[in-house]
């Protein structure tokens, strides 16, 4: 896979304060890449720079193949941000506002009526499409505002927290909507507070904080982090001696109780699970369930991104 996107020691002062400090990074071309940090981190203003709508204070970036600080307008025009200002005119209706967009992005008459159904329809409104945007609720609004972000086809899609603010339903078509951009082999840069989102979308996360502290995939923080551990639920609960039977185990590393299960890490558990359960069962211990245990990626976010300053 190319690469989309490349910084270069970018950085964004506002006065003393330094929003964006010195990042490079490289995303590549059809991977949803999450951006992931507190408020007031500077994630926005990253979309900003990235998107040519503010000036870097030093270092550079190539979108799309072009040169930011000199390629400007062609950044522009081969992106796509959605922002907290939908920008969408209000007595128009969903069509009129939609075909508005795309002509202003340069696609003629006909493509321009094409995108706007496929957009539509992508995101459920079509039904809807003849009223005016002022009677939307705020989830269609926002959905309006991404199919407006994502009309002209854009190289890179910059989604800044595109499901804030939404309900179950209107968030889950906005993440098929990302996952269907991916699978016509499209970038997205996903802004998100939303880990469970940026570990259910995105193929890596950088976690960003002023500057990127880490990229990695998603599992690839959890693994480094923890390990893998099985939980071994045992009816009606574990005894001591199950537990000495686990750690009796080749290849495991650790086990303890919890909850009326045991958890057990080893270094490879796909060689040691089977030797666990039979030692269990060996030792005449009901078990109910295996699964896989993957931590939360919250844990993950608040031990590396917390203790940063
Ligand atoms: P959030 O998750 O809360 O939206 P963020 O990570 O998007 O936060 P930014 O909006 O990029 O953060 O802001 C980063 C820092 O830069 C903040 O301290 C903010 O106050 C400051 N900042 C952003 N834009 C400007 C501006 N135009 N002038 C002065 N300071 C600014």
């Amino acid at each position: 896979m190319g690469t989309v996107l490349s910084t270069e020691k970018l950085t964004k002062r506002f006065g003393d304060l330094v929003a964006v400090d010195g990042i490079d990074l490289e995303v590549r071309e059809g991977e949803v890449f999450g951006y992931l940090g507190p408020n007031g981190a500077g994630k926005t203003t990253t979309l900003r720079l990235l998107c040519a709508l503010i000036a870097p204070t030093a270092g550079t970036a190539t979108v799309a193949g072009y040169r930011l600080g000199r390629d400007d307008p062609k950044i522009r025009a081969s992106v796509g941000i959605l922002t907290e200002q939908p920008g969408l005119y209000e007595r128009q209706s969903a069509w009129e506002n939609l075909v508005f967009y795309a002509t202003l992005y340069g696609l003629p008459g006909r493509a321009a009526r094409d995108q706007t159904e496929r957009y539509l329809r992508l995101m459920g409104l079509w039904e809807r499409r003849r009223e005016p945007v002022a009677t939307f609720s705020r989830g269609m609004k926002q959905k309006m505002a991404i199919a407006r972000a994502a009309l002209h086809e854009p190289r890179v899609l910059f989604l800044d927290e595109p499901t804030t603010g939404l309900d179950p339903d209107a968030a889950k078509t906005v993440r098929e909507f990302i996952v269907q951009l991916r699978g016509e082999g499209r970038t997205v840069f996903l802004c998100t507070h939303n880990l469970d989102e940026a570990d259910r979308l995105c193929d890596r996360i950088a976690f960003f904080r002023r500057k990127i502290i880490r990229i990695a995939a998603p599992d690839e923080f959890r693994a480094e982090l923890y390990g893998r551990a099985t939980e071994i639920r045992v009816l009606p609960s574990p005894r001591p001696e199950d537990l000495v039977r686990v750690k009796a185990v080749p290849g495991v590393r650790e086990a303890y109780f919890e909850n009326g299960s045991i958890i057990v890490t080893a270094a490879e558990p796909l060689r040691t699970n089977p030797l666990l359960v039979r030692a269990l069962i060996d030792g005449g211990a009901q078990i109910a369930y295996v699964t896989e245990r993957k931590p939360h990626l919250e844990e993950v976010y608040l031990r590396i991104v917390e203790p940063i300053e």
